[in-house]
């Protein structure tokens, strides 16, 4: 008799903030512990996911990403990748630092409502650790804690996040460990080269205006760079292209929600705002826009529930220079962070501007004078009119109204790339948000996963 063949069963890792500001970097532990899976011989679902969370969260470290790592394999295996999981994540975090809150959540069978919701959430609004503790009670997940708890909301989250739609890849190159406290090896003129090759397939390499180069992070942590990009194929041959002068350590692709504005989608009410959340706020202006000391335009957008202050910073290059330009009753969606001030009043910091509707701008013009014909000066509010030259009067009725042109536009501003946060769709995304057709993208991705997933790299 043919034995039966084994039940598959979904699993998945949830894996949150192993990182420090001073080093580490969780996507470094989840491709370790991927590559880890893989080599002994567990099947992969799909690339791990790189999933960035609320970036408004001012206590989070850096970018607010958590990782997630997605199995089919036997019941009888779970032990076994329990333990291998919550050993790399040990292994790699740096626990002596206050900010490092570790935490790694299982999560067996299809991935819940409530769960699928809480990530939804955890994009745009401030979750709690309890409200967290709950969802994973109530989904059946199992939570392991290296310390405190706080972890907890992204691991979970990055479980139940929705890449099914709209999504993006970034490959990333790690740096061996005696390499981490140096320069950063990387040819600028290949990375320029290959941002010429791959426009439109990838992103964010090289800002156009100042030339910079975007890949490389700045700070001791294990990444030596990132292409983010369209497609985990085009992704490899870019990679291909740039001519490193260190080691790599190992290469990861990753699926991730960057590029997607996906925390950016949360329509709100002035009066709903609360702290940190992400939001959208669409309104007219209220306040003629101002600016202040270091460059930054201010106004106020008036919904039917109250009125915010909106910051467009001088680092948001055409947003700030767009929003000067704005007069009251001009129609806007605001998109951004909100911040609190000292008295309790909101800020909402302008990540995108969309220009609904312009209004006419009026002037009125004092009258020329009907004998000489020069411009009358007026005689105080509401007094008329007078002719310097010929002293006659006017009535203050015969004001004279004139339209000045606007020159901005009606459209969606935003910052330039080396402003942008992970999430910040960039300019050449707009038009592909659509949901891609999912089975020709699985079915993409079965085949680039068996050949992707380790690329062996010489030095
Ligand atoms: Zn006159």
């Amino acid at each position: 008799m043919r034995e039966a063949p084994p039940v598959l069963t979904e699993f998945h890792i949830g894996i949150d903030d192993t990182d420090s500001r001073l080093a580490g970097c969780t996507t470094y532990t989840a491709a370790l512990l991927f590559q880890e899976l893989v080599s002994q011989g567990f099947k992969p679902l799909d690339f791990p996911w790189l999933v960035r969370l609320n970036p408004n969260i001012p206590w989070k470290t850096r970018g607010n990403g958590a990782l997630s790592l997605h199995l089919s394999m036997e019941d009888g295996r779970l032990e076994e990748v329990k333990k291998i999981a919550v050993a790399a994540v040990e292994r790699t975090s740096d626990l002596n630092q206050r900010a490092t809150d570790p935490a790694v959540v299982f999560l067996k069978g299809l991935i819940s409502n409530s769960l699928r919701e809480f990530s939804a959430r955890a994009l745009h609004d401030i979750l709690s650790v309890r409200e967290a503790r709950q969802i994973a009670k109530d989904a059946g997940a199992e939570a392991h804690l290296l310390k405190g708890s706080r972890g907890l909301v992204g691991a979970l989250a990055s479980v139940g996040a929705d890449l099914d739609h709209d999504h993006t890849f970034e490959i990333i190159a790690y740096r061996t460990h005696e390499y981490i406290r140096s320069v950063r090896k990387v040819s600028q003129n290949s990375v320029r080269l290959m941002n010429e090759m791959y426009q439109g397939s990838t992103f964010n390499n090289v800002d156009p205006e100042t030339g910079r180069i975007l890949i490389c992070p700045h700070g001791p942590d294990p990444v030596l760079f990132g292409i983010r990009g369209e497609n985990p194929v085009v992704l490899t041959e870019a990679f291909n292209q740039v001519d490193v002068g260190e080691p790599i350590e190992r290469v990861m692709i990753f699926k991730t929600n960057q590029g997607t504005d996906a925390h950016l989608n949360c329509p709100r009410t002035v009066q709903a705002l609360r702290p940190y959340q992400s939001a959208i706020i669409a309104g007219k202006v209220g306040d003629a826009p101002r600016r202040i000391r270091g460059g930054h335009v201010i106004f106020g957008t008036i919904d039917e529930t109250g009125t915010i202050d909106c910051a467009a910073y001088s680092t948001t290059g055409d947003v700030r220079d767009i929003a000067l330009q704005l007069i009251p009753g001009d129609s806007v969606a605001v998109s951004g962070g909100i911040r609190p001030r000292p008295l309790g009043e909101l800020t909402l910091n302008i990540e995108r501007l969309k220009v609904t509707r312009l209004v006419d701008a009026i002037r009125w013009e004092n009258p020329p004078c009907s004998k000489c014909g020069a411009r009358c000066e007026s005689m105080g509010k509401g007094q008329g009119f007078r002719c310097r030259r010929c002293k006659l009067r006017f009535p203050r009725t015969i004001r004279i109204r004139k339209l000045d042109g606007r020159t901005i536009r009606l459209g969606e501003y935003l910052p330039p790339p080396r402003a942008h946060r992970h999430l910040t769709k960039p300019a050449c995304r707009y038009g592909i948000s659509l949901p891609r057709s999912p089975e020709k993208h699985n079915l993409a991705t079965k085949q680039t996963l068996e050949s992707l997933v380790l690329i062996p790299r010489a030095a």
